[in-house]
């Protein structure tokens, strides 16, 4: 250990250690020692004091012991003429640091409440968010844990100009790392800097905005000490495992940039406790030889250029970024993020204009592979805000590819599209929308990159199965149209491979937890008569990709002993749907939306919903946009439910299932049908009819009331009763 950094971070200590004390004396005249104190919605009180030392602080006076244990551990200045080992003291006052600082920022939060956003983004007037609550720690630790977030780089500090923060901050992205941010450097802070560029800040673009000060770098250690506690299993109090854990499971290290502070020094310190090494872009002294941390602790004076290649390769990251040939930057870290209002250049669907995606199957020599073909105008023929229709048409050929593939590939589309930077994508099938933003067409993102992306993407992750691909993009209203017609008739297709098969005939349902990158808790199972709520996979789609991709989103469900035949649950899907929500659902029921309805996501095709006072059920789908009888609109009532929650009175499901006979069968079914938008009913008028009579009411599709009836209970309840809708004399629904 170097003896300037060993002095230096021991002085940092010091102060930081003071600076806690004066403030929590300052705090007990003030409030007294009763005052509850710790950082908002988290049960895990002050993390690092918590996880370290296995201590709640959860009263201000709590704060004395921990202000005791610091001044216990913290180890004397560094003498000029006497040479001891360093490494364990230092490593001392790097903990005391991290426990002063919680206390420093828990104090904060008694003083100011408003002084951190406490949420996942910025606002309007307060680029700080704080502590992650545990909301937000669940939702992002897990992405540590399967790896699709290696970790996390701790900036200390600012860039010396705005362009190269703009610069490190997108590398580290692409390394799907997260950035967390802290400290300032001659009056600048590396968040602002990204924030005058017009960058989106906050936690869905991992770029997170710890706070202003130093002390908030212990955000950045209370978070992986709760991901360590959460997700690794380890109790508090057991700090030799909670270090290890992270020096092998989490990739993080700090990247200091601009002069290293005696502060600065400290939280080193503290960060080499946990493995993560520090990279400097200054020439502080260099701590090369490996102990704590797997290689190099501090490696110093590396140009900005270099310094996130460095850093992965100090932290010893093996990342795989795949080569995808768009202008903008591409990878899950983008997948979050949004773009509206003003940013919007280019949108297509989303109810606005028509908009299709389909996948299909040809022979070996009618696909070119690679090839891309965009027929009508680009983005570069159109102004800023403008509309267009949009086909997305794929074809694969392959001596293994097989027809029941086609539905897997073409529901890849929906997160692949999203994994570029600057462009948003929702739904599937011919009710997706794309949004381009304006950032993404500047660096020169066209259409034809999506042919090119998905070209990229579908070859690497499913390129066993198929042999060549190539996109055709049609953006001609008519085009697009013929183009849908086709589509619609091969997802009829699709669907009806399940047609003669029941829940019954099979002991085995197919997960899905594609949507958790969006709604973590959401988890589909599929059953023959269940099929998945965007639509987009049924049962056989979900058992084909199994086959592909054994250890993929679609995995086999045992449904086991039935608990309620006519509600619809089994005890081995309840077991599978608690893991797979990681314990936050551990039961629901496929048939019903009036008892512990099956979760929904945010690309459901359509959402039920009860209306109470016609003793029936409503559903709307994603392309009406009106008003409903239940007094929410499709976007309204995806935001409330769609969460990946179930919400006992709404559900989500695909318009297919409507016709299932297994549709909401525990409170009634069909019969229960008292609303429904008109575009709706006219699109599965043919299946509506054919269940009717099965159920021996033939001119049930008549009796539906639609919004050329009412949008409201009342404007809808006389219809119903001069048609005698079967809801109106069946048991009272709740
Ligand atoms: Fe899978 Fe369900 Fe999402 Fe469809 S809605 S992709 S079935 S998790
Ligand atoms: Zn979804």
């Amino acid at each position: 250990m170097s003896k300037i950094i060993a002095s230096a971070g021991i002085r940092g200590a010091h102060k930081i250690v003071e600076r806690a004390e004066k403030k929590w004396k300052e705090a007990m005249d003030k409030w007294g020692a009763n005052e509850p104190v710790g950082f908002p919605n988290t049960a895990y009180f002050l993390p690092v004091i918590y996880g370290i030392l296995g201590y709640k602080v959860e009263k201000l006076g709590d704060i004395e012991w921990v202000v005791n244990k610091c001044k216990d551990i913290l180890p004397p200045f560094v003498k000029e003429n006497v040479h001891l080992p360093y490494l364990g003291p230092a490593l001392d006052a790097g903990m005391a640091t991290f426990f002063a600082e919680e206390v420093i920022e828990a104090i904060k939060y008694l003083e100011d409440p408003n002084c951190y956003t406490k949420q996942e983004d910025p606002t309007e007037d307060n680029l700080w968010l704080g502590a992650a609550d545990d909301v937000i720690l669940r939702k992002r630790g897990v992405e540590f844990v399967d790896g699709t977030a290696p970790g996390f780089a701790a900036i200390l500090g600012a860039a010396p100009t705005n362009e190269i923060a703009v610069k490190i901050a997108e590398e580290l992205q692409l390394k799907n790392l997260y950035v967390f941010m802290a400290a300032e450097h001659e009056g600048k802070r590396f968040s602002e800097q990204l924030q005058e560029e017009g960058v989106q800040i906050g936690w869905p673009t991992r770029l997170v905005s710890f706070g202003s000060d130093i002390s908030a770098a212990v955000f950045a250690a209370g978070f992986a000490i709760r991901a360590a506690m959460s997700f690794g299993g380890v109790e508090p109090g057991d700090f030799r495992k909670l270090l290890i854990y992270n020096k092998d499971r989490i990739f993080a290290f700090a990247l200091t940039l601009g002069y290293v502070t005696d502060e600065w020094y400290a939280n080193g310190l503290g960060c080499v406790n946990f493995g993560f090494p520090v990279i400097a872009d200054t020439p502080i002294p260099e701590i090369l030889p490996t102990g704590v941390c797997t290689y190099e602790h501090v490696v110093s004076n590396v140009p900005h250029d270099q310094i996130v290649q460095k850093a992965v390769e100090v932290r010893g990251l093996k990342v795989t970024v795949a080569e995808v040939p768009v202008p903008v930057a591409y990878g899950p870290a983008f997948e979050g993020e949004r773009v509206r209002g003003a940013d919007i250049y280019l949108e297509c669907g989303g109810g606005r204009t028509p908009m299709v995606e389909w996948l299909t199957t040809k022979e070996m020599d009618e696909v070119e592979d690679g090839k891309v073909e965009v027929i009508g105008p680009d983005i570069t023929d159109v102004q800023p805000k403008s509309k267009l229709p949009l086909a997305i048409c794929l074809e694969a050929a392959g001596r293994k590819f097989e027809k029941d593939f086609e539905p897997i590939l073409e529901r890849q589309i929906h997160h692949l599209v999203n994994y570029a930077q600057g462009v948003m994508h929702i739904g599937q099938r011919d009710i997706a929308w794309l949004r381009v933003g304006k950032g993404a067409v500047e660096k020169g993102f066209k259409l034809e990159h999506l042919g090119k992306l998905l070209y990229a993407k579908l070859h690497q992750d499913f390129g066993t199965v198929f042999d060549k691909i190539q996109a055709r993009i049609y953006t001609e209203e008519d085009k697009v149209k013929e183009m849908e017609e086709k589509a619609r008739k091969a997802y009829a297709e699709r669907d009806a491979r399940i047609e003669g098969m029941t829940d019954e005939t099979t002991d085995t349902y197919y997960s899905c937890t594609l949507c958790q990158s969006f709604a973590p808790s959401h988890v589909c199972i599929v059953s023959p008569e269940r099929t998945g709520l965007c639509g987009a996979y049924n049962w056989m789609d979900c058992k084909a990709s199994y086959e592909i991709n054994p250890t993929g989103p679609n995995q086999p469900v045992e449904k086991g002993e039935c608990l309620d035949p006519k509600l619809g649950m089994w005890k081995g899907c309840n077991a599978f749907v608690e893991k797979a929500s990681r314990g936050k659902i551990d039961h629901y029921y496929f048939y019903s939306i009036v008892n512990d309805p099956m979760t929904t996501c945010g690309c459901c095709e359509c959402i039920a919903a009860i209306l109470p006072m016609c003793n029936g059920v409503m559903t709307v789908s994603r392309d009406y946009m009106g008003e409903t009888p239940c007094g929410m609109k499709f976007t309204t009532l995806a935001g409330t439910v769609g969460g990946g929650l179930s919400t006992p009175g709404f559900v989500g499901h695909s318009k297919y299932n409507i016709c299932q006979r297994k549709f909401i069968l525990g409170d009634g079914g069909l019969k229960r049908m008292v609303w429904m938008p008109k575009i709706l009913k006219e699109e599965i008028a043919d299946r509506l009819k054919a269940r009717s009579e099965e159920i021996g009411i033939p001119n049930l599709l008549d009796m539906i009331a639609d919004e050329t009836v009412g949008i409201s209970e009342e404007e809808i309840l006389p219809f119903l009763e001069e048609k005698g809708h079967p809801a109106l004399t069946m048991d009272p629904l709740m």
